[in-house]
């Protein structure tokens, strides 16, 4: 089964997402839609630290929290302050193929002789951040993991729209992620 939906016109994105701003935002990106002139944020957009990623969205249309994987367990006074003070009332949560922090453990030394060589850390301290931090950042699967968040969010902010997208880096397009 193809887990993602590819969104080549205004009538694949899905009739829940369609002309709300997660619609605009699929319409922007893929669509080529012409930008109308906000003066508030729409929506919430959680992606990728990574650097291969562009959104062509019109100015002041989102707010955007940057985080590896689009992991936004670690965002939450962030996502919160969107909803509270930016009025935004959906989240749009892209995930991407080729992400880094799948198996994260396989990079392990590339990080700590990172650390060691390009910052000036003791070797040490590099190892103990490491097995700190990347079994909170590591994430199994994009496709997986993009769900379960989104799953997740949706749980936590129960009046909020939350789709599941995923950005392919091959054609810079996003797709829906089919929901079971
Ligand atoms: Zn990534």
């Amino acid at each position: 089964m193809n887990r993602l939906i590819p969104i080549t016109s205004r009538e694949a994105i899905s009739l829940e997402y369609r002309d709300t701003p997660i619609g605009n935002l699929l319409e922007y990106h893929n669509l080529n839609r012409e930008y109308e002139t906000y003066t508030q944020a729409q929506l919430l957009i959680g992606m990728c630290m990574d650097n291969r990623k562009h959104l062509h969205i019109p100015d002041n249309f989102a707010f955007i929290i940057r985080a590896g994987g689009a992991n936004l367990r670690y965002s939450e006074f962030k996502v919160s302050y969107a909803i509270a003070v930016g009025g935004v009332r959906s989240i749009a949560l892209i995930g991407h193929n080729q992400c880094g922090m799948v198996n994260l453990m396989a990079r392990k030394d590339i990080f700590i002789n990172g650390l060691v060589d390009n910052a000036g850390w003791d070797r040490e301290w590099a190892e103990q951040h490491f097995t700190q931090f990347a079994p909170m950042f590591e994430i199994g699967n994009e496709i997986d993991f993009v769900l379960s968040e989104a799953q997740r969010l949706r749980l936590r902010y129960p009046k909020i729209q939350v789709a599941p997208l995923l950005y392919k880096v091959e054609d810079n397009l996003l797709y829906q992620v089919r929901e079971s």
